[in-house]
């Protein structure tokens, strides 16, 4: 039978790991750290659940979802609590609603741009404007700050898309590729000749849906009943995919320090022993994956090195509810960078999802770091705890000390799709094309979210198994 080494048991380390083993082969899982699910992280302190890492994923895209009812998960799916789907963004140093009729960057319609109370009449005027702004044609890459400037406007950059965009890639929009991470505008802009333009129609065609029984999403900023998570926390479905694994699969506290090709396949050397393997997949951040692969290819590791990532951290704070000034009617805010704050953004995690605080307790969950503010994420948890409750103190009137916190980093975990992004994949794929018994997965390639990772290692482990079979019958 053959053996493949799986380096990393992130969600898309067990995901590659749970293909493999579904597919016959026998499988090793080495993780580095005590336990699965990499940056995810679900924690119990007495009734409240608070998460580490990533709190909920996005329904729309399907790799999760099918996951998760494959492994009998289903019932234990819940979307952000009905009627509290609206979010705030601090302008001036006051917390906003986030105007509704916007989708991410741009306004739906012109209503929406009038009436949304975080840009000044200039800026709204300058962001109208788009509807009669020159199309791009160049086919080269862009910065999402570049398109969003030519497009929009400086003040649109700064009070919408900035906060909107950081929350989701903790990067620094300057350098973030638009063709890597939201391509549809380029599409919009080519299609209609303008953003708003394409947004309107799409929204006049979702109502259309509407009314012969369809859905409308009233956007505002992100969809949030797209959103979902377990009633269980995030946790749920790393410890499903580990607990499939067969007996003795799944290594945990087993760092892999080298990677050697030897004739028959793989030596995987770890901090206490070498195993042989026919096939790795190295479902690591690129940077530690080029770091694997260096004396095998150094081409290779060059590549991935050219993949940047930045550090993250997340404070969760437990309340008791009348501790908080602010009226908590939404599911949280972010914090444009203009704002000059130390936070990206907070959630309030006991009003966006059912069970995660009981009746009087509220949770919050304080994200901080990215590429524009690295010091925070490198910063001891004490002095993470420190900024971010001060920060809360100033922005939603807290008072008193938390009944409880909980912080910590993620060093160099989360992916940066610079521009030019989609050219260092391609060439990361051609090089890598080179080692037939390798697969190189993670969230450093084609997208960050947890159902990018998983339809990555899907892939990328439906391609391995072929060539592995391919092999068996040649
Ligand atoms: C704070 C935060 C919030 C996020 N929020 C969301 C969200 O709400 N929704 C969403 O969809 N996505 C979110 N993301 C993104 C998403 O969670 C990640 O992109 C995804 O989980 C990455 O999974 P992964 O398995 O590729 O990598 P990781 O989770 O980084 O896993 C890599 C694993 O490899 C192990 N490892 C490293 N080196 C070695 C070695 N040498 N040997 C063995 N093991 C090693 C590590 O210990 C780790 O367990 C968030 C990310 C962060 C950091």
């Amino acid at each position: 039978m053959k053996h493949v080494i799986v380096i990393g048991g992130g969600i898309s380390g067990l995901s590659a790991a749970y293909r493999l083993h579904q597919a016959g082969i026998r499988v090793t899982l080495l993780e580095a750290s005590g336990h699965v699910g990499g940056v995810i992280g679900s924690v119990r302190h007495g009734d409240c659940l608070l998460e580490t890492g990533p709190d909920c994923w996005a329904s729309n895209k399907p790799a999760a979802m099918e996951l998760a009812n494959e492994l009998g998960l289903g019932d234990q799916i819940i979307g952000t609590r009905a009627g509290v789907r609206r979010s705030f963004i601090l302008h001036h140093g006051t917390l906003k609603r986030l105007p509704e009729g916007f989708f991410l960057i741009s306004p739906m319609s012109i209503k929406a741009l009038i009436k949304t109370p975080i840009l000044s009449w200039p800026g709204k005027i300058r962001m109208g404007f788009e509807l009669f702004k020159g199309v791009r044609r160049a086919d080269s890459d862009e910065s999402l700050a570049g398109f969003v400037r030519r497009r929009f406007g400086k003040e649109a950059l700064d009070r919408i898309a900035q906060p909107m965009i950081a929350g989701i890639y903790t990067a620094d929009p300057e350098k973030l590729s638009l063709k890597a991470t939201f391509p549809a505008f380029i599409d919009m802009e080519r299609k209609h000749g303008s953003v708003i333009k394409a947004l309107r129609k799409r929204a006049k065609g979702e109502a259309g849906k509407a009314q012969s029984g369809g859905e409308v999403s009233k956007a505002a900023g992100p969809r949030y009943g797209l959103f979902v998570t377990f009633k269980g926390g995030m946790s749920t479905l790393p410890d499903a995919l580990a607990a499939r694994l067969p007996e003795g699969s799944l290594r945990l506290n087993e760092r892999v320090t080298g990677l050697k090709r030897i004739d028959e396949g793989w030596q995987v050397t770890t901090e206490t022993e070498t195993l042989k393997a026919d096939a790795v997949v190295s479902a690591l951040p690129a940077h530690a994956s080029a770091t694997l692969l260096r004396d095998t290819d150094t081409e290779l590791a060059d590549a991935l090195s050219e993949i940047e990532y930045a550090g993250a951290a997340v404070v969760n704070f437990v309340f008791d509810r009348d501790q908080i000034t602010h009226s908590m009617d939404g599911i949280g805010a972010v914090i444009p960078a203009v704002e000059r704050r130390r936070i990206i953004a907070f959630s309030y995690s006991s009003v966006k999802f059912e069970g995660r605080a009981p009746e009087g307790t509220a949770v919050v969950r304080v994200f901080m770091g990215g590429a524009l503010n690295p010091e925070v994420a490198k910063a001891p948890p004490d002095e993470q705890t420190r900024i971010a409750l001060e920060e809360l103190r100033t922005l939603i009137g807290v008072k008193g000390e938390p009944k409880f916190t909980l912080a910590g980093s993620h060093q160099g975990a989360m992916a940066q799709y610079h521009v030019g992004h989609l050219d260092r994949v391609a060439k990361i794929r051609e090089l890598a094309g080179a080692h037939t018994t390798l697969a190189i997965i993670g969230n450093g390639f084609d997208g960050v979210g947890i159902p990018d990772c998983i339809r990555n290692a899907n892939e990328a482990t439906a391609a391995l198994i072929k060539r592995i079979e391919s092999e068996r019958e040649a």
